[in-house]
């Protein structure tokens, strides 16, 4: 179970680290890269290894 998870979280961090590094100032998910201009809603939460924002899809699976 444990390392289900951690797989998951690994792999979108680790592809959209560099992409999203650039456009950090835009309120957009940190997984999938959406914003308030996909129409999605994003939600700040806080992270051992900082704040980082999630759509309402990825929020849920945090
Ligand atoms: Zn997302």
């Amino acid at each position: 179970m444990s390392g289900m998870k951690l797989a998951m979280m690994q792999n979108p961090y680790q592809s959209k680290t560099c992409e999203l590094k650039s456009s950090m100032s835009e309120v957009a998910c940190y997984v999938c890269g959406k914003g308030l201009d996909d129409g999605s809603s994003i939600t700040a939460k806080t992270l051992p290894n900082g704040i980082v924002l999630f759509c309402d899809l990825h929020y849920s699976l945090q």
